[in-house]
């Protein structure tokens, strides 16, 4: 935490040869683009695998933006301290409810348009693509990244915060699970993905895991591209590639395949 890069405050546009970390300043940038709102002891941590490829290239672009706020910067007393011992006892630390409460009102001044206030959390609804397919269609969201045994309780009731996990197992903070989300979000939001990469064909976006695929060299380790795929019949390479979807499903995923089904069957 020694040499954080400075902030530019109030710039009024952004040139392409800025870092995405240079990016993400204290105040919005530009009205209108999809924001994620980040409130973290770890601001420096953004943004992270997000400004490489694609969703990088995108934050350039402004199609995208993205704000930290720093959970320390509310910190209680000297040591600003954010966190103390859990209420009955217990292992770890808790982080306190009036320290969030003020980074949260700061994130919610600037929020603009919807955007929903996020904690994320193990015990939350499993994020999947339909909440990113709705959450691209917002103005934002705004993710509130946990750390050590999580936050103080009353805070999630008294913002009427929503919690969502990215899966069952437990991190030690909130930071990658909201970079897998705001990825999985940001790739959804027009102009991200150019179009060799489409969203419309891959796994999770029509109830089917995506077919198997391939490239050069036509011959590898005595393994031949299917021949199908060779054939330039697009009528036949898009059935082959149907029934292949079709058949990972089944086999890989029971539980989105009968959901598939039931859907074929209305
Ligand atoms: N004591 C908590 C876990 C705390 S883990 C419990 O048992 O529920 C520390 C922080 O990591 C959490 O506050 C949360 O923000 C984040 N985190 C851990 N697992 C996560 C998951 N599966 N999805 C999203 N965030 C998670």
């Amino acid at each position: 935490m020694t040499d954080t890069p400075s902030r530019a405050i109030g710039r009024k546009s952004i040139s392409a040869t800025l870092k995405p970390r240079e990016l993400m300043t204290d105040t919005p940038l530009l009205a209108g683009a999809w924001t994620a709102q980040i409130i973290t002891l770890f601001p420096q941590a953004f943004p992270g695998a997000l400004g490489e490829s694609l969703t990088g290239r995108a934050l350039q672009d402004g199609l995208w933006q993205l704000q930290t706020y720093d959970l320390r910067a509310h910190g209680i007393g000297k040591h600003r301290n954010v966190d103390d011992t859990p209420a009955g006892g217990g292992a770890g630390m808790v982080l306190r409810a009036d320290v969030l409460e003020a980074a949260i009102l700061e994130a919610r001044s600037t929020a603009k348009g919807i955007m929903p206030l996020v904690y994320l959390s193990p015990r939350g609804r499993r994020f999947d693509q339909t909440m990113a397919r709705n959450w691209a269609r917002m103005d934002g969201v705004t993710l509130l990244c946990g750390r050590f045994e999580g936050v103080d309780e009353r805070v999630i009731d008294h913002f009427g915060i929503t919690e969502v996990s990215l899966g069952d197992f437990v991190l030690t903070g909130g930071e990658i699970a909201a970079q897998a989300m705001i990825d999985a979000t940001v790739r959804l939001l027009p102009g991200v993905l150019g179009n060799a990469e489409s969203a419309v064909e891959e796994s999770h976006s029509g109830g089917l895991l995506e077919h198997p695929q391939y490239t050069k060299p036509a011959l590898w380790q005595g393994r031949p591209i299917p021949e199908v795929l060779m054939s330039g019949n697009h009528a036949k390479i898009a059935a082959w590639r149907r029934a292949m979807s079709e058949q990972i499903t089944a086999q890989r995923r029971p539980d989105l395949w009968a959901a598939y089904k039931a859907k074929d069957a209305t």
